[in-house]
């Protein structure tokens, strides 16, 4: 999508801070960190929402998953603990509408959302 700002990230058009890549995924720290570590983790197949998943590309959730798992453990907040949040919507406060994940941590995030 020629017009989406994480588009634009996965193919370098605008800089950002790499943390992990794969062939399906790219991650990288958000430029508003609200903990010491917040990162977006987004596929490189452009996918607008969570709403926009379907049976032929939902299996981009496997490799995304699998990338939280493992920028946990290279940050070292895999056992202290972290969120892994996803906004759909403008309900949810949605604002840029390529399929991202945060991933927060790296101190006590006190009240649970839920
Ligand atoms: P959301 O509000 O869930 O759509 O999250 C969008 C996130 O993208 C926000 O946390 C922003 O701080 C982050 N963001 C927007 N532009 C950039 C950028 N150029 N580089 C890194 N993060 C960004
Ligand atoms: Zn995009």
């Amino acid at each position: 999508m020629s017009d989406c700002i994480f588009c634009k990230i996965i193919n370098r058009e605008i800089p950002s801070k790499s943390v992990y890549e794969t062939e399906k995924v790219y991650a990288f720290h958000d430029i508003n960190p609200e903990a010491p570590f917040h990162v977006l983790i987004v596929p490189k197949e452009h996918i607008g929402s969570h709403n926009e998943l379907t049976p032929d590309n939902v299996g981009i959730m496997k490799d995304i998953h699998l990338a939280a798992n493992e920028i946990a453990r290279q940050l070292g907040i895999a056992e202290s603990g972290y969120r892994l949040i996803n906004n759909c919507g403008a309900d949810a406060g949605q604002t840029v509408f390529h399929l991202h994940y945060h991933l927060v941590g790296g101190k006590s995030m006190g009240t649970k959302i839920l």
